[in-house]
Formats: C-alpha cells, structure tokens, sequence
C-alpha cells in the first residue's frame, strides 16, 4: 500500500516548479533572452567570495574526518557559540548556544518545530498572503491547517481577523517576515500588537501560544527599514533561519533554530523540536557547511543587484498602474493582478513568455507573485511585456 497524502505531494508538483519548468522548455524553442522568468526565488547573487574561500581553507587546514565526520545532532559547538555571539552583537538578545539546534535549512526545521508543537486537535494558523509548503508541513504533522485573510492592501497583520480565528487548540501562528510572496517586512508596531494579543489568549487559555518565526530573509532589507528580532517582543517564539538566501546558499543547507530559554517549557520544546528532527531522519546538518558558518555567520549579502532590481520593477510598474505594497525586503513583489483575476492574468502573460506566480497558492487570489531574482538586463526586457498587458 502506498500512502495516499505522500503520494499526492509528490506527484503533483506546485505550480511554481511547473512555471519554472515550462520556462526552460520555451527557452529551449524561442531563446532563453525571450523568457521573461520571475517563477523560482533562486538567489542571483553569488556567494560571497569569502564563503568560498573558507570552504578551500577548511579542506586544507582541517582533519577531513573532522570536516566529514558527523557532529553532535544538535550542531558543532563552536557553530552555535559563533552563531550565539552574531545574534547578540546585533540584537542584544542574551541568545545562549545550548538555546541553537542548527538544522538543514529552514524547511526542515519547520517541519521540526511543528511535529514538536502539534498534539491531536492542535491548530496552526498561518498568515495570508504565506509560503505555500506550510500547508503540507503542518498537515502533515497532524494539525490543522487554518489561514488568517491577508490585510489588504499593506499585507501586514490583520489583527481582528487573527483574533477571531484563535481558539483554546491553537498551538502556534507561523509568521515570515520580511515575506515570501510580498516582500513586506513586519513593523515593530505589528509585532508588539500581535504579541500583545497571543499574551492576552494564552492567559486566557491558560497555555502559551507560539509563535514561529520563520525568518531566510532576515538580511534581506533595503535601505534603513528595521526587522525586529521578534523573540525580543514575544518571548514564546521560536526561530527557524536559514543560510540559503542571505548566504546564497539554498543548495547546501543550513540553518539554525533558536529556542530562546525565556519561552514556556522552553528545554522540553527543543528536546521536542531535536526528537522531531530525529522521527525525520536528522542526523546532524552538514558537516562542512557548519564549520563554514561558524568562520561566516558575520557575513551579509550584498544587496546592490537586488535593489537595483526592486527598483526598476516597483517604479516601473508603479508608474504603468500596477499597484503593489512597499517592497522593502526579500526579494519579491506581489502585485494586484489587472482586472481582478490572477489566473487569467498570469495565463495571458504566460502567452507572452512572461511567467508570474498566481496568488491564490499564497492563500491570496487575485495578487501575482514576481521574484526578482534575476538579471537587471531580463527586468528591461520584460517591461515592455509588462505595459503590453496592462494595456489590454
Ligand atoms: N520559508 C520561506 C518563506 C521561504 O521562502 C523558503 C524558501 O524559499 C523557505 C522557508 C525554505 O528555505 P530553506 O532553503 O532554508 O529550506
């Protein structure tokens, strides 16, 4: 017997794998210049040269069985004491090494967090517009799977909604800032309301609700716009990060999670959060790229190309009447579609080898999704694409 829900995940890819892979079918026929492809949020900006560099050190200068030898399951000591003392030079947040389980990338710690926060009955509310794969982490967990409506048209968080949704079984709210698809990045003023509220419902439950903070653009933020350190506003957070797109690293994966010691239960949820790690056959994240981080982890993106990019999208779109919230970090912009249908929209795009993401897998119809992670030169040749269909 095969198991139906796996089944289902595997054999119908997301509608953003299938874009991607009709893009380079069409590039294969009219050139890959004619495709205008924003589907995949690939990062477009090398590594930095020191991440490289460190990677050649490391090989020479240390023992392989060391470098390719397993590590503890939690994570290298040193990587966490490294990763401890970058976040408390930024944030001032008091982060302990034994508070950090360095994880795979973000993805698998959030499968993490949530199989060690679900219990029979728990609902996980994430907000709209969110990173599709949630839906399968959080089900597939146990829970339910429950969307609060985006707030339109800041896409910040629609409190009244979120506060209408909690009930005694809500175990955790996910949030993603700076956000995949809008780019918004979440203000303090956000922050502290919503933390305020799940203070107030936990009392009123009489257990805490957790907040996962789920956080691979955390450096990816333009100008002075600030990015709180939310488990500084709401104690019961926990942290996923991810190296792979400050770093540019998605293909290595790596990561960290951060139970901060003030949150509720806060040992026996990172003993939970490594035993889930360990049901999903975690071993230990990889071995070379944690030696890497812990020479890296004060490493920051460039973000010239991104914002160059951001820029030539969000003015040049702007200016043909497309309208979108501010885009100050990620590297996205999600865009309300013309005409009101996001599907049609995206179709009669795709026409025109201009491939955008329909919103309605964010949990949020009517709105197209474009990464811009991609070259500057593609951004120019695509507007004229863009003012075409806003024209019909
Ligand atoms: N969360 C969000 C919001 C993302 O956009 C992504 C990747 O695109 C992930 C998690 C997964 O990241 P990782 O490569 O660290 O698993």
């Amino acid at each position: 017997m095969i198991n139906p829900q796996a089944y289902a995940l595997g054999a119908n890819r997301s509608c953003i794998r299938e874009l991607f892979e009709y893009g380079n079918k069409r590039a294969a026929i009219v050139g890959r210049e004619n495709v205008y492809d924003y589907s995949l949020g690939n990062p477009s900006i090398p590594a930095p040269s020191q991440v490289d560099q460190t990677i050649r050190d490391i090989l020479s200068d240390t023992d392989t069985l060391l470098v390719h030898g397993y590590t503890s399951a939690v994570g290298d000591a040193q990587t966490r004491q490294v990763i401890a003392e970058d976040l408390n030079s930024r944030y001032n947040a008091g982060v302990k090494p034994e508070e950090l389980f360095i994880g795979s990338g973000a993805a698998p710690e959030l499968v993490a967090v949530l199989r060690a926060l679900t219990v029979p009955g728990s609902e996980i509310l994430a907000i709209a517009p969110y990173f599709p794969e949630y839906k399968p982490f959080a089900e597939s967990a146990g829970a339910t799977f429950k969307v609060v409506p985006p707030d339109i048209p800041d896409f910040q968080v629609n409190l009244e909604k979120l506060a209408a949704m909690l009930t005694p079984n809500t175990a955790a709210i996910i949030i993603n800032s700076p956000n995949n698809p809008s780019g918004v990045v979440y203000t303090r003023q956000t922050l502290e309301e919503l933390g305020a509220l799940l203070t107030k419902k936990g009392e009123e439950y009489g257990h805490p609700i957790y907040l996962i903070s789920d956080e691979p653009y955390r450096e990816l933020v333009y100008g002075d716009v600030e990015v709180p350190f939310v488990p500084t506003i709401y104690p019961n957070t926990v942290v996923c990060y991810s190296y792979s797109k400050s770093l540019s690293l998605p293909g290595e994966r790596i990561g960290y999670v951060y139970v901060p010691s003030q949150a509720a239960d806060s040992k026996a949820l990172y003993a939970a959060v490594a035993g889930a790690a360990r049901a999903c056959g975690h071993v230990c994240a990889p071995s070379l790229l944690q030696k890497v981080i812990a020479r890296c982890a004060h490493l920051r993106p460039d973000l010239e190309a991104y914002d160059r990019n951001r820029k030539a999208l969000y003015e040049g779109l702007t200016a043909m009447g497309y309208e979108m919230a501010k885009p100050d970090g990620a590297f996205y912009l999600f865009i309300k579609a013309p005409g009101g249908d996001a599907n049609a929209f995206s179709e009669k795009a795709k026409q025109k080898d201009l491939l955008l993401v329909p919103g309605d897998g964010f949990g949020c119809p009517g709105y197209f999704r474009i990464c811009y992670c991609v070259s500057y030169e593609m951004i120019q040749r695509s507007l004229p694409v863009f003012a075409q269909l806003i024209a019909e």
